[in-house]
């Protein structure tokens, strides 16, 4: 009989003791420096999904890992019934960098989303009245598990086993302007979207629509809501994603890479959103803890600088460029800006996926036909040298 290697324990563990929502490939990850990961048998992978478009500093980042080290040899946590250094230092930076007066901590991407919908609800029921509660969201939007994200994401496998959902959502096709212009009333309370879609498939907002968005709101007094929990964060060249479109919204979730891999969310808003919060209106036991904190301060400091703004920017462009020189006829399309890019194929995206585990590259798809590239924003041209490589071949 032979005794269970390390890496079958691992995998007899999973299958014998978590809940199976999650397929997995047939290798256990054991550490990770920069762009690269190592599994138990010693073997590399050229990491292009970094953890879910989370690890932008790449794998065990010296400046977090010390960071990590420091503050929770001084404080982990305290809960938010007391002051801390590090959760009212990270507000404010956060405001200072973007459209928001005031930010919420929760911790995840999911519940960045349930506290700017429910803030959202708050501000239209104290303003406009009981009836002013509907929430516009749009086709192939992703916006989280929990029920109220769960609610504004229209798949049909993610939601109907679980019916029924909050209440008064209305899906409208994405980056259609007249509907959205004929569907938005004095009933709306908030409208939701993602500047650049990431889990429907990287498909970009149009400029014009996120202006109609903004302007349609306006008209009707309903909150704009942009979910930055995967484009956000320098991902596409610039801090938000939003930026190029010169809109900005009264509420915006936050959560991936901020905290380099420690869980973290936040809903960002205006003043006028604040005025309608009261204390007690929403909490959270862990958000805001010190060392999430600590890091996430770390890592904006570092990501929002014109030298690594730049870099991401010419990354994306030197991606985009070698993905067009493949010319490969079995490419249907490539979309998105910086380091945020699909590329829909004529064939299942997970066929690539899988011809990457036995190649050295962890890759992930968005939707059954687009590969994801999400690398850690300090990929260099030669891994995306190495990736074109693997491409060629494998196309
Ligand atoms: C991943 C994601 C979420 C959900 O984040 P979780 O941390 O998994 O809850 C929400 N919105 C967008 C755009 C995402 O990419």
């Amino acid at each position: 009989m032979t005794t269970l290697t390390q890496v079958h324990l691992a995998i007899h563990q999973e299958k014998n003791y978590i809940a199976q929502t999650y397929p997995r490939p047939e290798f256990v990850i054991t550490h990770g420096e920069g762009m690269t990961v190592y599994d138990s048998d010693g073997k590399e992978y050229l990491d292009f999904v970094a953890g879910i478009a989370v690890m932008a500093l790449g794998h065990s980042d010296p400046g977090v890992v010390e960071i990590i080290q420091q503050q929770a040899a001084k404080l982990i946590h305290v809960s938010n019934l007391y002051y801390t250094e590090a959760q009212s230092k990270l507000a404010e930076q956060l405001c200072e960098v973007s459209f928001a007066d005031k930010v919420f901590f929760c911790n995840s991407g999911a519940e960045a989303n349930e506290a700017s919908l429910k803030f959202a609800r708050k501000y239209a029921k104290t303003y406009g009245g009981p009836d002013k509660t509907e929430i516009i969201a749009f086709t192939k939007a992703f916006h989280g598990r929990t029920y109220g994200a769960l609610s504004i994401t229209p798949k049909a496998h993610y939601q109907d086993p679980f019916k029924p959902l909050v209440p008064d959502v209305t899906i409208l096709p994405f980056n259609d302007i007249e509907a959205l212009q004929d569907a938005i009333s004095e009933r709306t309370a908030a409208v939701v979207v993602e500047p650049i879609q990431g889990e429907g498939g990287i498909n970009p907002a149009n400029d014009e629509f996120l202006q109609a968005c903004r302007a349609a709101c306006d008209e009707v007094d309903a909150l704009l809501i942009f979910d930055e929990v995967q484009c956000g964060l320098g991902r596409t060249g610039t801090l938000w994603a939003h930026e190029p479109s010169g809109v900005t919204p009264d509420l915006m979730a936050l959560a991936k890479p901020l905290a380099s891999g420690l869980p973290i969310g936040v809903a960002l808003m205006t003043d006028k959103v604040h005025g309608a919060v009261k204390p007690g209106d929403h909490g959270s036991t862990f958000a805001g803890g010190a060392v999430v904190c600590a890091v996430a301060s770390y890592m904006l400091e570092t990501i929002n600088t014109p030298e690594f703004l730049a870099h991401v920017q010419e990354m994306g462009t030197y991606l985009l460029e070698q993905l067009q020189s493949l010319n490969s006829p079995r490419i249907v399309e490539i979309r998105g800006r910086g380091l945020m890019v699909g590329i829909e194929f004529d064939f299942p995206a997970v066929d690539l996926v899988n011809a990457g585990y036995t190649a050295g590259y962890l890759l992930i798809n968005a939707g059954p036909d687009t590969l994801r590239l999400v690398p850690p924003l300090i990929v260099q041209q030669e891994h995306i040298d190495h990736l074109i490589g693997f491409f060629k071949t494998v196309l």
